[in-house]
């Protein structure tokens, strides 16, 4: 996994934290969240009651977790903030929902959500109720590529959304096969263990 950009970072961080909510019901704490942005290689350099700072090499984070909700900014290290994003975490009392959502610092960069889709979690079933395309970045001999489970792949052509990019929100992904590219923001799309699925 690579974590170049913010966005690299917010993805999985938005994933992990979906599937801690299904797995535990309930959002995760600070340490918990600690364990999660050592995966995307973040590591803790301060903290303060309810506030951490993270350090990766690309990336910063700062993290205010309270017991309702959660919320995670992640920035990139050299301090520009076009391509800054707030991963949000909290349960919707209405909607007896938990909802994880990225945010764009910045709007205007954006043309719609990022991974499509809101995570949507019934807080009762705990089941997941809308359809999110989140996953991880890896870099290759053909650029850099955002890689989806098969689950997520799954549930996301159920939708018949799969012409809309998750990653900046444009209409015109490119399919091959089983593989994408989306000619606006320049990332491949790539299903996990799809050589290993071929090869059976
Ligand atoms: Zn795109």
């Amino acid at each position: 996994m690579i974590c170049y950009e913010p966005v690299m970072v917010a993805m999985p961080l938005a994933k992990h934290i979906s599937e801690f909510i299904m797995r535990k019901r309930r959002l995760p704490g600070r340490e918990e969240i600690a364990g999660i942005m050592e995966l995307l290689n973040l590591e803790r350099k301060h903290s303060e009651r309810d506030l951490c700072f993270y350090r990766g090499h690309f990336v910063v984070a700062l993290c205010f977790s309270r017991e309702k909700h959660l919320i995670i900014d992640v920035i990139s290290s050299t301090g520009e903030l076009s391509d800054a994003l707030e991963v949000i975490a909290y349960r919707d009392e209405q909607l007896d929902s938990y909802i994880i959502e990225i945010l764009p610092a910045n709007e205007l960069e954006f043309e719609g959500n990022i991974g499509i889709e809101p995570v949507i979690i019934d807080s009762e079933t705990f089941e997941l109720e809308s359809t999110p395309v989140l996953g991880y970045f890896e870099e290759g001999e053909e650029g850099i590529t955002f890689i989806i489970d098969r689950e997520t792949y799954d549930r996301w052509k159920e939708s018949e959304r799969l012409d809309i990019c998750p990653i900046c929100g444009s209409d015109d992904l490119v399919w091959s096969g089983e593989v994408a590219y989306c000619p606006s923001c320049g990332f491949g799309i790539m299903i996990e263990g799809r050589k290993d699925e071929q090869a059976n």
